[in-house]
């Protein structure tokens, strides 16, 4: 664990098995509590699904859990990640494109099956066919290619074959930044821009997708996750107050075999930035 790394009652980011999680709703809420989290955003990628089974067994939960989702979008030919919290979850223009998402999801996956059974690796349509989850990812389509022997390990997936320079990459054609702030807007939520250090992007293009963002009616940036660079942070810290942005934090826990991700533990936000959730 790093050294840097606190504990957090807060805990704005984190992913279920309605997408690339690993855990139901009910050992998601077990872990995080043991974590010490004590309110904790849902937020799988491009569903909403946990959400509305809390709803639909009335679950008393253990910890505060606050409506998410992280939406995959278009920042010019990149792809960028963005958190919507507070979204209402019945709000029927956001369960609409989240259903064209999880459709997009299914064909691009297939679309890398057939790419990657034209470099000779069997059985990937049939298995990413079968796959069970809301809203598919890279992640399940890493987990098929281990079990198929294709790569020892996930992270040797993504670098030869999946990743943005892998071998049967398709690149994604995911709606713009735009439109995804405006969905999450409607439907009541902030609009949050994911783990800014995660997109290989030079100042001058987090400075432009800052811009975009905030004429968009984006409200926040995470600021505090694990493995950010502390510098990276400061700047863009620096960066959020001057175009009127709040802070977001949290772990993107997916795995608790991921030894190296708690729920609630990373650096803490800049004391300087206002808190998202200030605005609750
Ligand atoms: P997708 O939204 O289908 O493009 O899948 C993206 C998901 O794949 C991310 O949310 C991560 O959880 C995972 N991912 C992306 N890049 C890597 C990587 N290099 N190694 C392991 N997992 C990755
Ligand atoms: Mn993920
Ligand atoms: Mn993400
Ligand atoms: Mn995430």
């Amino acid at each position: 664990m790093n050294p840097a790394a606190h504990s957090h009652a807060i805990d704005l980011h984190c992913h279920t098995h309605y997408s690339d999680g690993s855990l139901c709703v009910d050992q998601l809420l077990s872990h995080v509590v043991e974590n010490g989290v004590k309110t904790l955003a849902i937020t799988d990628h491009d569903s909403i699904g946990a959400h509305l089974e809390i709803a639909e067994r009335a679950l008393q939960t253990p910890c505060e859990i606050i409506p998410g989702v992280e939406i995959s979008c278009q920042f010019g030919n990149r792809e960028i990640h963005v958190v919507g919290l507070q979204i209402d979850i019945n709000n029927q223009d956001l369960n609409r494109f989240l259903s064209n998402q999880q459709r997009y999801r299914r064909q691009r996956l297939s679309a890398f099956a057939e790419k990657l059974e034209a470099l000779g690796i069997d059985g990937v349509s049939e298995a990413v066919a079968g796959l069970s989850p809301e809203s598919v990812t890279r992640t399940h389509l890493s987990q098929i290619l281990v079990s198929l022997g294709a790569a020892p390990d996930s992270n040797r997936v993504f670098k030869r074959l999946i990743g943005r320079k892998g071998k049967a990459y398709v690149a994604a054609e995911w709606p713009d930044l735009q439109e995804v702030v405006e969905v999450i807007s409607k439907a009541g939520g902030h609009a949050i821009i994911a783990h800014p250090g995660r997109y290989q992007l030079a100042r001058r293009q987090l400075k432009e997708l800052i811009s975009q963002f905030v004429a968009a009616g984006g409200q926040g940036i995470e600021l505090a996750y694990p493995n950010a660079d502390p510098a990276l942070i400061r700047w863009l810290s620096e960066q959020a107050i001057a175009a009127g942005l709040h802070g977001s934090q949290g772990a993107d826990f997916h795995n608790p075999e991921w030894r190296w991700v708690k729920p609630g533990h990373f650096a803490p936000m800049p004391s300087n930035v206002q808190p998202i959730w200030e605005l609750w």
